[in-house]
């Protein structure tokens, strides 16, 4: 089928900043005309934001691009971007490799999709991978859900984690400003969304490049500040933030967090590791007992908080003994979900050049033996919803089962229940669990809250 409007897809891979990003590329693609196709084949625009962090991410986007580019031969208006971490890396090294790449942008560009495809419109081959400072977001993101949305607070890292690339690929950290973000959302609130998460890869820095100290020393603006600055935008229900950094994490934000009714009692705070030598080799800055300490801090204000985190096995020179301690770490918090990896080294990164890498076998059966104790563990944390009334934030049909509607609890849990997806769309009901499984929930509609914005 051939219109005369152009079209675009975007194919997204890795983290939730990746998604967001996304997100504002497609509304800005949509502002210049461009209308979304599902299938990449009828895209006049294609455009892979992508992701460094998994290889075989990174391996999917050589083998879509190589397909696209062999298209690009009968049909040479078509028009191929790669976006995000791999931009960035690799760079020119990009267009040799793929030479019919028409423009390569790093993850701080993405506000500037506009201004790149231009140039590209006007017959050039763009790179834009220099560092930039971000001017404030006017562009409207395109969202893919109509009950929840992201909202950048920082971009950019300045830790710097010996295995990870976000630092050399996104820069320094850029806060926005407190005002910005509220704008945001109260446009989200108007369009009707009701759950909003703050997003930044170490949101526990937000604000301390921003000018301005208290009297007592402290920076004016930090995340804590931000969550009471935001709480009361009219017709946001549900707030969460991510991702946590166990260095940063203070009581005075877990306060917040329990006085605050609209912030969920759920948390991602990423750990790695739970040995202090693996730590201490990661540059994380905390030890195994600080990260302890957090959590216990949590669960003293709010004892139903659900937790969550990111681990890393066989990283260079892990011991048996030393993984033994991560495993030990996961049975003691007994968290509600984990994010496991094995390490897998990543170009640029300090921990990808030293000698004392693990064997493919090692980390692999390090990651089983992690992912079997996590599983077990969730599905024990999953039998205290059993014949409670959860609050569920209604976002879509089940794939699966078109007679259910699927949301999520406060905590985070995935949960199913029986319902019409037209009338609940973006409700809040209250359910009674009647199934429990390791990572999802399923229960009884018993009452639907009417959300009056004010
Ligand atoms: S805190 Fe560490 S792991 Fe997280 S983005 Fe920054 S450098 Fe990477």
């Amino acid at each position: 089928m051939t219109t005369s409007r152009r079209h675009y897809h975007i194919t997204t891979f890795g983290c939730q900043m990746n998604k967001a990003d996304s997100e504002r590329m497609a509304g800005i693609l949509e502002d210049m005309g461009f209308e979304w196709s599902e299938d990449p084949n009828q895209a006049d625009v294609i455009l892979y934001n992508t992701c460094t962090i998994r290889d075989n991410a990174e391996q999917k986007v050589y083998s879509y691009l190589g397909r696209q580019a062999k298209r690009k031969h009968e049909q040479p208006d078509l028009t191929l971007i790669v976006a995000g971490c791999v931009a960035q890396q690799e760079g020119e090294a990009l267009l040799r490799r793929v030479p019919e790449l028409d423009l390569v942008m790093g993850p701080q560009h993405a506000n500037r999709l506009q201004d790149l495809l231009q140039q590209v419109f006007d017959g050039n081959q763009v790179v834009a991978t220099e560092p930039i400072h971000i001017i404030e977001d006017i562009t409207k993101p395109r969202r893919d859900s109509k009950v929840t949305a992201w909202v950048n607070v920082i971009y950019g890292c300045n830790e710097r984690c010996t295995y990870c690339v976000v630092p050399n690929v996104r820069g320094v950290e850029q806060s926005r400003t407190p005002e910005a973000i509220r704008s945001e959302m109260e446009e989200l609130g108007r369009q009707g969304y009701k759950e909003v998460t703050l997003l930044g890869q170490n949101i526990d820095a937000y604000g301390r490049d921003l000018p301005g100290v208290t009297p007592e020393g402290r920076h004016q603006h930090t995340l804590t500040d931000l969550l009471y600055y935001v709480h009361d935008v009219p017709g946001v229900e549900r707030i969460r933030f991510a991702t946590s950094h166990p260095r940063y994490f203070t009581e005075r934000l877990i306060r917040a967090c329990a006085e605050l009714p609209k912030v969920c009692e759920h948390f991602h705070i990423p750990f790695q590791s739970g040995d202090n030598e693996v730590l201490k080799r990661m540059a994380r800055g905390y030890t195994h007992e600080k990260y302890r300490r957090i959590i216990k801090t949590i669960r003293e204000y709010m004892p139903d908080a659900a937790i969550s985190a990111d681990a890393i096995v066989g990283f260079p020179g892990e011991t048996e003994e030393q993984f033994e301690n991560t495993l030990k770490l996961v049975e003691d918090i007994g968290f509600d979900q984990l994010n496991t990896a094995a390490y897998s080294p990543r170009p640029g990164t300090p921990a990808a050049v030293w000698e004392n890498q693990l064997s493919e076998e090692v980390k692999s059966d390090r990651l089983h033996r992690l992912n079997h104790l996590v599983a077990t563990i969730a599905a024990e944390r999953s039998q205290r919803y059993m014949g409670r009334l959860e609050e569920v934030l209604v976002e879509d049909q089940n794939p699966k089962d078109k007679t259910q509607v699927m949301g999520r609890t406060r905590t985070n849990r995935l949960t199913f229940f029986t319902g019409d997806i037209n009338e609940l769309k973006g409700k809040l009901v209250k359910v009674r669990i009647s199934e429990v499984r390791a990572f999802s929930l399923t229960g009884e509609p018993v009452e639907v809250r009417e959300v009056v914005s004010v």
